[in-house]
């Protein structure tokens, strides 16, 4: 295996060592190529990957790279699985962000807060604990890991998507570096004497480094909005028989507003939550889901009917929708909750006991675990954007490609399911999810929890499931683009250039042209290249 020695000449490499100190270049040919690596896919490993500690040595690390003509790309958490950060040249440098993790400034008065961009959402959220305040969107599932970085730069949702949109609906401002080593200033920051307070100031620059997978820019700092933290929450699961009932019902409550988060799960993921879970994690989660219930007494009442239902509620259950609302008082919090009772009793759905929920809730950023199935199996998710209308039929469209591919599927042990969430008032989020056996990456060796591996299965290689997945997945893919849907996380997967009208991305074009005229920055991303 060659080192990056061989492949970075030494000039840069002794720039950036004097950039970021030699502990922080890493030349490892193992290390280069794990950084290289995403939850689903490997390419070409690094040359070598560097971690700056702040915006300055960012800056110099960009600019260095870029003049010796390298190719250099950002790695959050490394949560992704659609290339985003898998680097397409051979030779290209990784820029780990994961030392640029710390709260800038808490502006009460102003409501904002600004953070270095690699900060993860965890991190944030421990924070602003005991603040009072909180940013709207506030994180992923994965934010254990994933940074608020990496969820501008590809978009992403769940903490707060209900009522509050995507995260880069929650940012104001970013400073972002650019292939010339120049820093741009968005949002009010832009404006001469004022500070990070509001995102619109003439063209919205701050969209611009937004969903861009970091294809324009590096961003070094964000600064996001802040809101006061709901003082009640309330919880419901619902059962159903059909997605073409659940669904509707989920689009119902988030036409309604009434939910901060609303996710689903089909009867195989359903299944799959309920084997991963073991009792012994639902006893440790109990406690913190009993802290975040509120007063004591309701405490032990909602903790009694948990540990009542075990997880036998859930055997007989097919489709089935997770609800959690949050209110000023819990006469609102209440209310909503009531309006989304109604909603599923209209739509042929019954009430389950709320221990899903609540135990999401309690651990918000727990374990990646799920970055592989129950018995360690690989995993891969695929999703679609959809307005409302066109959920149902879509989901429908999707069962036809798989029941055309069945047989294949049932001989390469290939299975699927899907997770369902809103997003917003406007939203659907459809995420059909690939498993198959599979040996694992070092990205799952380090990412999964220690105890939760030792219980897996050590899959062998199997490279015609795997090749499988990938067909199935660009079919997917042209499926989605076919009924309109827009994605999160486009990163090198998905078919942006292909699905865009061509007068938007000759704008799209135009602007990495601008920005990065000679193509350095994550080429492939976005399909520039
Ligand atoms: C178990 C699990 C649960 C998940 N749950 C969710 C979920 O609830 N919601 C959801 O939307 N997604 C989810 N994801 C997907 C993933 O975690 C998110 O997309 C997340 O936003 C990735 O953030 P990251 O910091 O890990 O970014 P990375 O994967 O490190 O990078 C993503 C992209 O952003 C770019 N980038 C990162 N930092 C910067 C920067 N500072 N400047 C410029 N570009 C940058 C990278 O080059 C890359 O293109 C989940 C994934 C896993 C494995």
């Amino acid at each position: 295996m060659s080192s990056a020695a061989e492949n970075l000449t030494s000039p840069l490499l002794d720039k950036l060592r004097a950039t970021v100190g030699a502990e922080h270049l890493i030349l490892d040919a193992l290390e280069c190529e794990y950084y290289a690596q995403d939850v689903f896919s490997a390419a070409s490993p690094a040359a070598a990957v560097v971690a700056p500690a702040d915006k300055h040595q960012l800056a110099q690390v960009v600019h260095a790279a870029v003049e010796a003509g390298v190719a250099v790309v950002a790695r959050g958490g490394g949560m992704s699985y659609t290339s985003g950060y898998v680097p397409a040249e051979p030779n290209s440098l990784v820029i780990d962000m994961s030392r640029m993790n710390r709260v800038l400034e808490i502006n009460r008065e102003d409501m904002f807060v600004t953070v270095e961009a690699g900060i993860s959402w965890q991190a944030l959220h421990k924070a602003l604990k005991g603040t009072g305040l909180r940013t709207p969107y506030w994180g992923t599932l994965s934010g254990r890991y994933a940074t608020v970085g990496g969820g501008l730069s590809q978009n992403s949702v769940f903490w707060g998507s209900g009522r509050h949109g995507s995260a880069v609906d929650s940012v104001i401002g970013l400073e972002v570096f650019l292939a010339n080593g120049s820093i741009l200033n968005t949002g009010s920051a832009a404006q001469l004497n004022a500070s990070p307070f509001f995102r619109h100031y003439g063209p919205d620059l701050t969209g611009l480094f937004c969903g861009d997978c970091g294809a324009l820019g590096f961003k070094a700092t964000a600064t996001l909005k802040l809101i006061p933290e709901a003082q009640a929450q309330a919880f419901a699961s619902f059962a159903f028989e059909r997605y073409e009932d659940m669904a509707p019902a989920m689009s119902e409550i988030a036409r309604k507003e009434l939910a901060s988060e609303c996710f689903g799960f089909d009867p195989v993921l359903q299944a799959q939550r309920m084997k991963r879970e073991s009792l012994a994690t639902d006893a440790k989660q109990f406690v913190g889901a009993l802290k975040s219930a509120g007063g004591l007494g309701k405490a032990i009442k909602q903790g009694t009917k948990m540990a009542v239902s075990g997880r036998r509620f859930m055997d007989d259950v097919k489709w089935s929708f997770h609800f959690m609302t949050e209110g000023r008082t819990e006469a609102s919090a209440e209310a909503c909750l009531e309006a989304a009772r109604e909603i599923v009793s209209r739509h042929q759905g019954r009430e389950l006991a709320d221990s899903i929920p609540r135990l999401v809730r309690a651990n918000p950023f727990g374990p990646v675990n799920s970055m592989l199935g129950p018995e360690g199996e690989r995993w891969v998710p695929v999703h679609g954007l959809l307005p409302h209308s066109k959920t149902v039929e879509t989901i429908g469209k999707i069962e036809d490609l798989f029941a055309g591919h069945r047989q294949d599927m049932e001989r390469l042990g290939i299975e699927t399911g899907y997770l369902l969430a809103t997003v917003s008032t406007n939203c659907f989020v459809i995420e059909p999810v690939f498993f198959w056996p599979d040996e694992m990456m070092e990205i799952h060796r380090r990412s999964v929890e220690a105890d939760h591996l030792k219980r897996l299965k050590a899959f062998e290689q199997n490279l015609p499931a795997r090749e499988a997945v990938v067909r199935l997945r660009a079919d997917l893919g042209r499926l989605l683009q076919e009924s309109g849907a827009v994605h999160l996380q486009v990163g090198k997967a998905y078919r942006y250039r292909e699905g865009l009208k061509p007068e938007s991305y000759a704008l799209v074009s135009a602007l990495k042209d601008v920005l990065d005229p000679a193509h350095r920055i994550n080429p492939g991303c976005l399909g520039l290249d």
